[in-house]
C-alpha cells in the first residue's frame, strides 16, 4: 500500500553533527540529517526511493560511527501511544518509534500493564526495540511484540511484520537479516498483559523486590533501576553502547571442558542444548578492569562495557575491542562478536 502524498514539513539540516545522537560520545557528521514526525512525512521524503545511502537511528544508543556518514540520516519522532484493542486478559498497544523507551515503561507500569517492567531504563527509542530484541533480567521486547509497521525505503510502500515474520532470537530479528537497511519502523505494537506475570528469576532481582516490599509492578521496575545504576555507567556521564559484546553461545561438550578448566566459570545452559557464556566473565578473567587505556577502556562496574574515557575515536574503539577479541579467544578459545552496530 502507498502513502498519501502530502505537503509536509520535515526537519532537513545538511553537515549535521552527530555527538548528540549516539550514546558513545564520538564525533562524526551527517551529510544530511532528517526528521520527521509522521509515516506521510517520511513517505514524502523517500518519494519513489532514495539514491543516496542512508542509516535509520534511533537514540543512537547501541552505534558506534567510525566515520563520517557520507549520506541520510532519518530519525523517527513519531509519537503516540494508543490502545488499538483489549480483552479481560491483554491491552495491544500502538507505540511511535520515536518513543523513549523508557518512558513507554513507565507509561505502562503507572497504567498497571505487565510485560515491560524488567526492560526499565533501557537507553533507546520504540523503533530499535524490535531491531535489537532489547533484554534484561530474563525478558526480551520481542516476547512482548506482536507486529511491527515500516515503511520501505525503497518505494515508500508501507509494510507490516507480524511476530513471527520478525523473526526475533536473541539480539536479533529479521531487521538484522534480510530486512537490515530496507525499512523505517513506524510503529510497533506490543502485547501487555492485565494480570501479574512477573519473571523475577534473574541475578538477584528477586531478592530485591522482596527487600522493597515484595512484588508489584512499581517494585519490579524500582528493583530494576536500581540494579542497573549500580552496575552500567550513565549514558549521561559515560559515553558506551551498553553491553560492546554479546554473550557467546557454545555447543555443550565445548561448555563442560571449559568449565573443568575453570571450574568459576557462569554458564547458562539454553533449551536448545547449547550454553551461554558470560563474555563480561571472561574479559574480566583477561584482566581488561586494570588495563588502563588513554581513550578506551572496560567499565570498572561491568567489564562488558566499554567506555570512551573521553576524546575516543571510533577506530580507537574499534582497536580496543580487537585486542579483547583476540585475548578471550587465546584464553579460552571463544570468539567474541559485537553486539553494537558499526557505522563506517
Ligand atoms: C548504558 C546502556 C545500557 C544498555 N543496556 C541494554 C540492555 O540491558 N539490553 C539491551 O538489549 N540493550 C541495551 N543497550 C543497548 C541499546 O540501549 C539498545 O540496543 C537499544 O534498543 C538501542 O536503541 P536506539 O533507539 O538507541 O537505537 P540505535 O542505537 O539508534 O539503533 C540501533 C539499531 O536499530 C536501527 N534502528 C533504530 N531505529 C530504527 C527505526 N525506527 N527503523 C529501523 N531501524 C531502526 C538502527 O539502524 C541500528 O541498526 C544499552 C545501551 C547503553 C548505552
Amino acid at each position: 500500500m502507498q502513502c498519501k502524498k502530502l505537503i509536509v514539513m520535515i526537519k532537513k539540516f545538511e553537515s549535521y553533527s552527530l555527538l548528540l545522537h549516539n550514546t558513545f560520545g564520538i564525533e562524526a557528521k551527517a551529510k544530511t540529517f532528517v526528521e520527521f514526525s509522521s509515516e506521510d512525512e517520511l513517505c514524502s521524503f523517500i518519494g519513489s526511493g532514495l539514491e543516496t545511502p542512508s542509516l535509520v537511528i534511533g537514540g543512537g544508543s547501541n552505534l558506534l560511527f567510525v566515520n563520517d556518514f557520507d549520506g541520510i540520516v532519518l530519525h523517527s519522532v513519531i509519537n503516540g501511544m494508543d490502545i488499538v484493542a483489549e480483552d479481560e486478559n491483554d491491552i495491544l498497544l500502538r507505540v511511535g518509534s520515536g518513543v523513549n523507551w523508557d518512558e513507554l515503561v513507565a507509561y505502562t507500569v503507572a497504567n498497571g500493564w505487565y510485560g515491560l517492567e524488567n526492560l526499565s531504563l533501557i537507553p533507546g527509542e520504540v523503533g530499535a526495540s524490535a531491531v535489537q530484541n532489547v533484554g534484561a533480567y530474563g525478558v526480551e521486547a520481542g516476547d512482548l511484540i506482536e507486529k511491527v509497521e515500516a515503511i520501505s525505503l525503497s518505494d515508500a510502500s508501507k509494510r507490516c511484520f507480524t511476530h513471527d515474520e520478525c523473526r526475533f532470537a536473541y539480539r536479533y530479528s529479521i531487521f538484522k537479516a534480510e530486512e537490515k537497511g530496507r525499512n523505517v519502523i513506524t510503529y510497533v505494537t506490543y502485547r501487555l498483559k492485565k494480570n501479574a506475570a512477573f519473571k523475577l528469576g534473574y541475578g538477584n532481582l528477586s531478592e530485591r523486590v522482596e527487600q522493597l516490599g515484595g512484588a508489584t509492578l512499581e517494585n519490579v521496575r524500582r528493583a530494576v533501576c536500581e540494579i542497573r545504576e549500580a552496575k552500567l555507567p550513565n549514558p549521561a556521564e559515560i559515553g558506551s553502547a551498553g553491553s560492546f559484546f554479546m554473550n557467546p553461545v557454545v555447543a555443550a561438550p565445548v561448555a563442560a571442558s571449559l568449565k573443568e578448566a575453570y571450574p568459576d566459570m557462569p554458564q547458562y545452559p539454553l533449551a536448545d542444548g547449547n550454553v551461554k557464556l558470560s563474555a563480561g566473565w571472561m574479559i574480566d578473567q583477561c584482566g581488561w578492569k586494570n588495563t588502563p587505556h588513554e581513550h578506551v577502556g572496560v567499565y570498572r562496574y561491568q567489564a562488558l562495557v566499554v567506555v570512551n574515557r573521553g576524546g575516543a575515536k571510533g577506530e580507537d574503539v574499534i582497536a580496543f575491542a580487537s585486542a579483547v577479541v583476540e585475548s578471550v579467544k587465546e584464553k579460552f578459545g571463544v570468539t567474541l562478536n559485537m553486539e553494537v552496530n558499526v557505522i563506517g
